[in-house]
């Protein structure tokens, strides 16, 4: 690939997973432990997916807004992370199952992940980066210093979503919930470009019978092994040029 952006001297450690597996809260929680920047990839589609609903785009319009759109994402005080189209903070809107689903489809378009890329991959600067999506390990940044395969069962991600919107106040029935997850993971793994798939060299995490304590702990144990030996290696060059 011709387009890769030079990695420099930043640590990118990158998770891919289905819906529901915990991609986000793991990986906020470690980006706060350890002071990483962090990009939710997921936010981008969603985003996306909200201005194609709101502005009801036809496809041929949907690649010109994927350039264009005002999307940014930001840790605020406190460690939180927030989503924003232009001065409006979404960050709740996107998290709609219909804004999910619209994302999902949109995302199998090759023009408008082509479009999104380069903003996944300059995000962040130079700082230590963690990032989640579906295929941030495979495409976006094929070399990442760690990429994570983050997953569960679909009983277990379906359950943990139902009681997500039953604590939100929502009415939430199981069987909706996981025939739509099973609706996304199919597109999001069918598709013919960027589907999800765990990288060759990605550490598989299981987290069915995980909780999240247990989930984020073993994923800080990784990326921590993974930033002490950039810190080795990068000690040791030094050295060496002396
Ligand atoms: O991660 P999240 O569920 O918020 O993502 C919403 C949708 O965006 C996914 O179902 C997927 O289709 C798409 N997506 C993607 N590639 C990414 C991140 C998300 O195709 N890197």
């Amino acid at each position: 690939m011709t387009d890769r952006v030079a990695k420099g001297n930043r640590v990118v450690i990158a998770v891919d997973g289905p819906a529901g597996a915990g991609k986000g809260a793991v990986c906020r929680a470690v980006a706060r432990e350890l002071g990483l920047a962090y990009l939710e990839t997921g936010a981008i589609y969603r985003a996306l997916g909200l201005l194609t609903v709101r502005e009801a785009l036809a496809d041929a319009q949907i690649v010109a807004r994927a350039t264009s759109m005002p999307f940014a994402y930001r840790a605020q005080d406190g460690g939180n992370f927030r989503a924003w189209l232009a001065d409006e903070d979404v960050t709740e809107a996107l998290r709609a199952e219909t804004i999910g689903q619209a994302a999902s489809r949109i995302a199998a378009m090759p023009a408008v992940r082509q479009a999104l890329l380069s903003f996944q991959r300059l995000y962040g600067g130079q700082s230590h980066l963690i990032l989640d999506g579906r295929d941030v390990g495979t495409i976006v940044w094929p070399d990442a210093d760690l990429k994570i395969f983050l997953t569960a069962s679909l009983q277990e991600r379906a359950s943990r979503r139902v009681r997500e919107l039953q604590g939100m106040g929502k009415n939430a029935s199981f069987s909706e919930v996981y025939a739509a997850m099973a609706e996304r993971d199919h597109r999001d793994a069918g598709r013919s470009t960027a589907p999800l798939q765990a990288a060759e060299d990605a550490v598989l995490v299981d987290t069915t019978t995980l909780t999240l304590e247990e989930s984020i702990k073993q994923v800080l144990h990784l990326v921590k092994n993974t930033l002490n030996q950039a810190e080795f290696t990068c000690r040791e060059s030094l050295a060496g040029s002396r």
